[in-house]
């Protein structure tokens, strides 16, 4: 069976309207790290709860303090405010409490004076300044008034986020699950990392490019021992892995080729869509369910599995995991040489993106051979040339799909 030509767009489409987000869970707070929230985290009260001082010094009321000029106005010092604790007095007219910074400000007070515009005596203290209502103290609500969101839908936790949900009382939080990914790489000819290959075998790099870019995305891989060209040893695989996976992405084998087994397997287990897309480097790839998990089908050649995880993947597996922001940065940048099109396939080429003169630049990194993973290494974008022959010229600018953050690209011409 041949297959059908597909486009990027329409693969993507598909791909992004099969997929779901997963049922959400409640998850302790560090474990909900790097998920995305499910529904607006609302304060259950005011945060502060209470007005504490801002200050080390002493709770004063601003009525007492407002003739201190020169020489200053006497209080009598009745107690101190700790932090942590209730206040165990009040401040009458005349009196003051020795407050340290973050302490239940006392009944009485409305001010904190503080230390260094106060000298101090044992049972008393002399204020030199006059203080407004207010000054000083944190007022309980300043943050978060009850009812205020704590932190939105839709937003992946961070320290930051994490830190204001435990503020807000909250031990744990609903959100949409990391889901669990197995990445299955088959072959004859491959070996494991470390083990030394005898000629003609290579060890499995394309395991490791995709689990590291599954690490990126916050998903910790599964990654079963290499599967040779074997159909009982790939089918033993996938079922006796589904209890650990929601989602498989396999490399190798998608060719119309005798030893292509990972397609005939994986048709036989599952409802998989299998096709050519129109795209270098890229070509055969499989998406569908296998075993009752989400199924992702990829080719041997190195690039090609970057690129198309990239492209189809990687914002699969994040709408998956409840995100919304699915797109890399597509930035415009003028290319250094000059680059070919192809008549009828989008051309992914990898380029180097670096600022200079304030504007945005483009070199290749290498031949659009797709075995050559260097390239990946050595750039920073996908320079996206659509279909259709032309040649672009040195100086007149392309499409870069960036893979790798903007604020990382050499601003200084490197
Ligand atoms: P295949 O699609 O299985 O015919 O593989 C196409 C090319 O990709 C062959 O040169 C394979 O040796 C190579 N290849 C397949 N799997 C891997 C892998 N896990 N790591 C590196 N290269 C691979
Ligand atoms: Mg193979």
């Amino acid at each position: 069976m041949g297959y059908v030509m597909r486009t990027v767009e329409d693969v993507r489409e598909e791909i992004l309207d099969a997929v779901k987000p997963l049922d959400p869970v409640k998850l302790p707070l560090l474990e909900a790290w790097g998920c995305v929230v499910v529904e607006n985290v609302r304060a259950p009260y005011d945060i502060p709860t209470f007005a504490s001082s801002a200050m080390d010094g002493y709770a004063v009321r601003s009525e007492d303090v407002a003739g201190a000029g020169d020489s200053g106005v006497v209080l009598k010092r009745v107690g101190s405010a700790f932090i942590g604790k209730a206040p165990d007095g009040e401040v009458g007219p005349g009196q003051t409490m020795w407050i340290a910074t973050g302490a239940p400000v006392p009944p009485g007070a409305d001010c904190i004076a503080p230390k260094e515009d106060v000298t101090a005596e044992p049972d008393s203290i002399t204020v030199h300044k006059t203080f407004s209502p207010a000054q000083f103290i944190r007022p309980p609500g300043q943050d978060l008034q009850k009812g205020d969101i704590v932190v939105p839908a839709g937003k992946v936790l961070a320290g930051p986020e994490l830190g204001n949900l435990s503020t807000a009382g909250f031990a744990e939080v609903r959100v949409y699950p990391k889901i669990r990914v197995c990445v299955v790489s088959t072959g004859d000819e491959l070996v494991e990392p470390g083990s030394k290959p005898s000629y003609g075998q290579i060890p499995d790099g394309n395991g490791y490019t995709i689990s590291g870019c599954l690490k990126e995305l916050g998903i910790s891989p599964v990654k079963p021992p290499i599967v040779p060209d074997d159909e009982d040893l790939l089918r033993e695989l996938f079922v006796s892995k589904a209890p650990d996976a929601d989602v498989f992405i396999s490399s190798g084998g998608m060719s119309v080729g005798d030893l292509d087994v990972v397609r005939k397997v994986v048709e036989e287990l599952g409802k998989i869509d299998s096709y050519k897309v129109a795209m270098q480097p890229g070509m055969p790839q499989a998406f569908g369910v296998v075993e009752g998990r989400t199924y992702f089908g990829l080719p041997g050649n190195p690039v090609s599995v970057f690129v198309s995880f990239e492209l189809f993947i990687r914002p699969a597996l994040m709408k998956m995991m409840g995100r919304t922001d699915l797109d890399r940065p597509v930035i415009e940048a003028s290319i250094d040489e000059e680059m070919e099109g192809l008549v009828d396939k989008t051309r992914y080429s990898r380029v180097f993106v670096y600022r200079q003169n304030g504007e945005w630049r483009a070199r290749s990194t290498g031949p659009a051979a797709s075995n050559l993973l260097g390239t990946v290494v050595k750039g920073n974008g996908l320079a996206v040339i659509p279909p259709g022959d032309a040649l672009i010229k040195a100086g007149e600018q392309v499409k870069v799909q960036m893979y790798r953050p903007l604020e990382q690209v050499g601003a200084f011409g490197k």
